[in-house]
């Protein structure tokens, strides 16, 4: 007999606690040997005073188990909480978002019959990573980080899951028609790695229209990866088009931990009557079981659960005249699912988790060299005006320090000196490029001596950024216009 799998399982406010036990009884009819820890989240334990909404012993349970079964929460209104998912995707590094999403035409209303999209979203980097700030009267900045290692790992996450779900394509949606550096990077480690797996198809689109193309002809589409913010706004879409948003589960991986869970909230109103569709919450708990290795479970679960979906045995919120058969609620639903363990789907298509190897994921190339970096110059920012570009040129011409020159000054992007447009809106916030002339050596201490005399000379710099080259590329956008 296979030894008990240790999980830690919360179940959660609102409709948490009927989902999660409707849930449990499921998984542990189908044979799955685990063994629970329960803690404590959300509500009960923010309004105990712990912002995070997560107590000490039961992070070391996390810590221990490595496998989260959780039910959703409710986050109290107002009051500096903090979001209970992203504290512990951040604290956990939890890097890889996989959200399937899946028509069960006919028997789940759907505008799109054939859509089975899974999308694979970046969770801890991007414009996520909470680095704001207001830099001046008018302007307020939000920092975006994209990693090499961070777009490794879960582009490589991607391929992995595509390859183990035997599925044909990845795509990546990106907008590196404009964010040259960062989305260009994700771009360019797609393509590396997408060339590691010549047996699955891979492709880019601009995010933009991809995201229309999916809402559209989600058809089209099989595994999606993408950065986090995009991947947010995606994954939603894909969501609420396949018309089950009750119906699907995701699941968080990290290197050591994972989280399951189903994406809809806590449903305050539905709490207590028995009336919540438990299947997100199952089908998170199937993905739970594929990850700790209880394939055999996770395929007798999710096929039953297929199987009621097709008897019609529906809870309220899906269920439809001339389709469905039985309404029930979520206890009678986790019944109806468990009379058919061992039983497959006759018209939607069976599953199967075959045991495999565990995925190839991401490790430091130990091969991997430092580029070697040239400083060219630095960006200076300015909380200045706003007045005419050209009187902050003149003035700002006279700060130098050993070969740096001012070159360039730019507003939003836009370049106003020299030769700016009268048209050109400006704001408080001046971004003011300073280059050294070529073949003059410049040196770290020379930024500091800038800094030193446009402050002497009455400007007030708000931040620097350094213009390097690596290995000779510029790691910095040119200025157009
Ligand atoms: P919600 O997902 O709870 O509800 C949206 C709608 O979907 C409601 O009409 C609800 O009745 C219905 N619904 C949701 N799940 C259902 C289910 N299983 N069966 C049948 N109907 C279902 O979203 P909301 O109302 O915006 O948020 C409620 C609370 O949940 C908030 O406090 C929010 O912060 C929290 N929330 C938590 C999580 C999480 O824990 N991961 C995620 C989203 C929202």
């Amino acid at each position: 007999m296979t030894a008990p799998i240790p999980i830690t399982v919360a179940y959660g406010d609102g409709i948490g606690p009927e989902i999660m036990k409707a849930t449990l009884r499921v998984i542990e009819a189908a044979g799955a040997p685990l063994a629970i820890e329960t803690i404590e989240v959300g509500e009960q334990v923010y309004k105990r005073g712990v912002e995070t909404g997560m107590e000490h012993h039961a992070w070391d349970s996390l810590r221990r188990t490595k496998v989260f079964l959780k039910a959703p929460i409710t986050t109290p209104q107002g009051g500096g909480y903090k979001s209970l998912n992203v504290t512990i995707r951040k604290a956990l590094g939890l890097y890889a978002n996989v959200r399937p999403c899946i028509s069960y035409y006919p028997f789940v209303d759907t505008k799109h019959p054939v859509m089975d999209v899974v999308i694979v979203r970046e969770n801890e980097e991007d414009l996520y990573a909470g680095i704001e700030h207001r830099q001046t009267d008018q302007v307020y900045q939000c920092l975006k980080l994209i990693t090499r290692p961070g777009s490794e790992k879960i582009i490589r996450y991607a391929f992995e899951y595509a390859r183990r779900h035997h599925r044909r394509k990845v795509t990546c949606l990106v907008k590196d028609n404009i964010m040259k550096l960062t989305d260009g990077l994700f771009h360019k480690v797609f393509d590396e790695i997408a060339a590691g797996y010549p047996e699955i198809e891979h492709e880019t689109w601009i995010v933009d229209i991809g995201t229309a193309k999916l809402a559209d002809t989600p058809e089209a589409f099989d595994v999606i990866v993408t950065p986090n913010l995009y991947g947010d706004v995606l994954s939603d879409v894909a969501a609420q088009i396949v018309g089950s948003v009750g119906l699907a589960g995701s699941a968080n991986i990290g290197d050591q931990v994972a989280m399951f869970e189903a994406i809809h909230g806590s449903a305050p109103r539905l709490a207590g009557q028995n009336a919540a569709n438990p299947s997100g919450l199952l089908l998170a708990a199937v993905m739970m079981l594929e990850h700790v290795g209880q394939t055999d479970v996770a395929a007798r679960v999710h096929n039953a659960w297929l199987r009621t979906m097709e008897d019609g045995v529906h809870t309220p919120d899906v269920f439809k005249d001339g389709i469905s058969r039985e309404k029930v609620g979520t206890a009678e639903f986790a019944d109806a699912v468990i009379e058919r363990l061992g039983q497959m789907p006759r018209v939607l298509k069976p599953v199967s988790y075959p045991a495999m190897e565990p995925m190839a994921l991401w490790r430091p190339n130990p091969e991997s060299k430092k580029a070697v970096k040239d400083l060219l110059g630095v960006d200076m920012f300015l909380d200045w005006g706003p007045e005419a570009p050209d009187d902050l040129g003149d003035a700002l011409r006279q700060v130098t320090a050993g070969p740096l020159r001012l070159r360039v000054i730019t507003n939003r992007g836009v370049k106003v000196w020299p030769d700016g447009l009268p048209e050109t809106f400006c704001t408080d916030h001046w971004r003011c490029r300073f280059m050294a002339d070529e073949g003059q050596d410049l040196k770290p201490g020379h930024v500091a001596e800038l800094l030193q005399n446009a402050l002497a000379a009455g400007f007030e710099p708000i931040k620097t950024e350094n213009l390097y080259l690596f290995d000779g590329v510029p790691g910095f956008s040119a200025v157009h216009g």
